[in-house]
């Protein structure tokens, strides 16, 4: 069989520990032999890392700027450990962080629904996407312990030295305070982010604030959405037979719990923060969620959710057998060529993609996975696979459906 051509690059970003080794495996069996990989090579991998000072990391997320789409594997953040692990010249910042921060965007994590793997709300039957703003708020928030009695007082001084002030409170003993900030800027390409992403996925977009008590700050997210919406989305919402649905936090819980899934919510940070553990959880394993960073511009760059699976690899490097979950790393590749298929109008490569997914799921519902998922599976007596069998068992189940 002819392998399917790609007319572009895609960016892709190597990574560390264990999912670096799944990413070769991933590479030499689900994909090069059914694609002609056409990639642009960046090695994230902490040693290189630090090799170029961390200008591959930049380097990369600039690709991406000119490509388009990225696929990245997980990659160490370093800590005070890993100066000394890896004699490290600096303590990087996360390589996630630096890229989000070039690409400017908004995260969407959706989990991947396989029957066997049953959500713990048995009501949910489609995947709930979680789009999290990623900027200010309580993350970028200032805060003070107030000692005994005072006034404490929102001052704003204007370039010209005027001054707007708001009383916060009159203590008569001690206390506690904080200001937060967010930036028009940021909320408009969140919400724009959020708009496109649900017009690709054809799915109704929920977005949820408390507004009622936060007249000011919740509420400029809640009218920055609306205007954005009116003004630029409206009639395309109305033709892709979506819909575009505000509501008040405590609403959009109770909603989400008895929903059957299948929208994207939108969240403010802080909400994102908890309610994406609350949902990853609730629908099974971090090993088995999507997450990809939509830019306001029109750049997409897919991940897994999870991290390097550090504990697999030091298992792996005294060459004792692992069985470390890789479909959120194979579904990070399956999305990246989607999406390049769609831009470049290569619409093998899209059904490769799609078929790559339908493998890995149809693998897991025969029931042969790694360990994580037969520990919480309902399938009776699963297969347990160790990391490379199981990519080679999708490799049989695509096969077969290629064939
Ligand atoms: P982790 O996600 O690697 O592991 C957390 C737990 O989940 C572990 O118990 C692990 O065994 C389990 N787990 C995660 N993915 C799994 C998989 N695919 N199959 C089976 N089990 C899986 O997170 P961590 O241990 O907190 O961090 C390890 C390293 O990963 C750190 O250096 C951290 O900086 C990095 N990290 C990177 C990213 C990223 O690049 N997106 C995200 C998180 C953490």
């Amino acid at each position: 069989m002819a392998k399917i051509k790609m007319t572009t690059p895609l960016v892709e970003m190597d990574g560390d520990e264990m999912t670096r080794i799944l990413w070769q495996w991933i590479k030499d069996e689900l994909l090069s032999p059914f694609v002609e990989l056409n990639t642009e090579y960046y090695d994230l991998g902490l040693k290189h890392r630090n090799e170029t000072d961390d200008k591959v990391t930049v380097d990369s997320a600039e690709a991406t700027k000119k490509y388009g789409v990225a696929v990245k594997c997980a990659t160490i953040t370093p800590n005070a450990a890993r100066m000394t692990e890896y004699d490290l010249k600096a303590m990087y910042k996360s390589p996630n962080g630096t890229i989000r921060a070039i690409l400017d965007g908004t995260v969407f994590r959706a989990p991947i629904i396989v029957k066997g793997i049953e959500p713990l709300v048995k009501n949910w039957k489609k995947p709930i996407t979680i789009a999290r703003h990623a900027y200010g708020d309580v993350y970028k928030g200032v805060e003070m312990k107030i000692p005994a009695a005072g006034r404490t007082e929102l001052v704003y001084t204007a370039e010209d030295g005027t001054q707007t002030k708001e009383l916060i409170h009159e203590f008569d003993g001690p206390g506690i305070i904080q200001g937060m900030h967010n930036i028009n800027a940021s909320i408009e390409s969140f919400a724009r982010s959020c708009f496109n992403y649900a017009l690709d996925t054809k799915q109704d977009l929920w977005f949820a604030t408390k507004d009622t008590i936060s007249k000011k700050y919740d509420h400029t997210f809640k009218d920055i959405f609306q205007e954005i919406y009116d003004a630029e989305f409206a009639d395309k919402f109305k033709a892709a037979g979506i819909e575009y649905f505000y509501t008040l936090i405590d609403d959009a819980v109770a909603r989400v719990m008895r929903s059957e899934g299948g929208y994207i919510w939108a969240c403010k940070n802080y909400d994102g923060d908890v309610m994406s553990d609350m949902v990853a959880t609730a629908f099974g394993s971090l090993a088995m969620m999507t997450s990809v960073l939509v830019s306001p511009h029109g750049y997409y760059e897919y991940e897994a959710a999870h991290g390097t699976v550090q504990r697999h690899y030091y298992k792996h490097l005294k060459g004792e057998e692992t069985s470390t979950n890789s479909v959120a790393t194979i579904f990070a590749w399956s999305g990246a060529l989607r999406k390049r298929g769609e831009l470049d109008g290569n619409k093998e490569l899209m059904e490769f993609a799609d078929k790559l997914e339908t493998a890995c799921i149809r693998t897991i519902e025969d029931g042969k996975m790694t360990k994580d998922l037969a520990l919480i599976t309902t399938i009776e007596n699963p297969v347990v696979l160790n990391s490379l069998d199981f990519i080679k068992a999708i490799r049989t189940t695509l096969e077969g459906m290629l064939a």
